[in-house]
């Protein structure tokens, strides 16, 4: 399963669901956000994992061409509308991924050790297998190449001018649960009817990962809803793998205040499980992607002591390291670009 969150650190990436996280004053205000949203969903030690212990996650390959092809799709728009064409779009993929090989020598070497073995972990014993010759990078800049011609085969971007992108949308609900994300981009039509794009890496949806798609598409919709008093008239999946598809849902009102009562609910239980520390592992098949089964008790592991709520630790000295992605990263799960996946609770 492509794990496709945002790789924390990772120079271009923007800013990923949680980005600011990291800095202790924005720990003290923990925030929902979609990735974080579908971890408690999908299991609470994982959420607890990430958005409150924030153990660190090495990138996955998949994530971070994941966010290679977001900072391109990203910057393009920094183009004339006319120069906005994939030989344009390919020449940014190179300056994007020159700046990741110089500022996280790291992330690349961890890319590489995964597309050598076929894992995200380093051989054990330390030494060489026999397949760990050559140089796979070409052959894999080149899938995120492809992944760049199926966007313009959907969307021509000389065409239009995008409102933002990458857009902080941070707001608190009536009942005081805090939202926080970042949108891929966001249009307006000469009516002022707004449009949320969201660029999927990933393969194209199948049932799961579609409704984990709504569910964040949903979240950024209610999020412009509260800011700006509106309901936006499209959301808009561009999912760039196996061909590439689109998938345009229009909300309504009602809906988005039942979903919000669903997002309360969710803030109710994260609330409640740090109130009692009790952060339930909850076995699945994403536990074949989750960084964090050596110290899960569903798998013979031992978590480490809860250390409570963020908001309520100190905040002075160095911050953790969040996760790898999910943020962006097109998470764990599905898609998720490289963003900053550590934390927003
Ligand atoms: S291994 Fe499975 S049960 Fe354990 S934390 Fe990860 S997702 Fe949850």
């Amino acid at each position: 399963m492509p794990a496709t969150d945002p790789v924390p650190g990772v120079p271009g990436a923007g800013p990923g669901d949680e980005a600011g996280e990291e800095a202790g004053e924005e720990r003290r205000r923990p925030a929902l956000s979609p990735s974080r949203a579908a971890d408690f969903k999908q299991c609470p030690l994982l959420y607890r994992f990430r958005a409150v212990d924030r153990l660190p996650e090495a990138p996955s390959q998949a994530a971070l061409r994941g966010t290679l092809v977001h900072a391109v799709l990203e910057r393009l728009f920094d183009l004339p509308a006319a120069e906005r064409v994939p030989a344009r779009a390919k020449a940014l993929l190179g300056v994007v991924w020159a700046e990741i090989a110089a500022e996280s020598p790291e992330v690349v070497a961890a890319v590489l050790e995964e597309l050598w073995t076929g894992v995200g972990e380093p051989a054990a014993g330390g030494d060489v297998p026999a397949a760990r010759v050559g140089n796979p990078l070409p052959a894999w800049l080149s899938s995120a190449e492809a992944l760049l011609d199926t966007y313009f085969a959907l969307e021509d971007p000389r065409a239009f001018e995008p409102q933002s992108r990458e857009l902080l949308v941070e707001t608190e609900l009536s009942s005081g649960v805090p939202l926080r994300g970042y949108l891929d981009r966001l249009d307006v039509d000469a009516t002022g009817g707004l449009r949320i794009v969201d660029y999927k890496t990933g393969t194209a949806p199948r049932e799961a990962s579609e409704a984990r798609a709504l569910f964040q598409m949903k979240f950024y919709a209610l999020a412009l809803l509260e800011l700006r008093g509106t309901v936006p008239e499209q959301l808009r999946l561009v999912y760039l793998g196996e061909g590439g598809e689109e998938l345009t849902y229009r909300p309504e009102a009602g809906e988005l205040r039942r979903f919000q009562r669903i997002l309360e609910a969710i803030w109710a239980a994260i609330r409640e499980a740090d109130r009692t520390g009790d952060f339930r592992p909850r076995r699945g098949p994403g536990c074949e992607w989750c960084a964090h089964r050596a110290v899960c008790p569903a798998w013979d592991g031992t978590p480490p002591p809860y250390p409570g709520w963020p908001e309520l630790r100190a905040t002075s000295g160095p911050a953790q390291a969040g996760p790898a992605e999910s943020p962006h990263m097109e998470g764990a799960h599905g898609e998720a670009h490289a963003r900053g996946a550590s934390s927003a609770a």
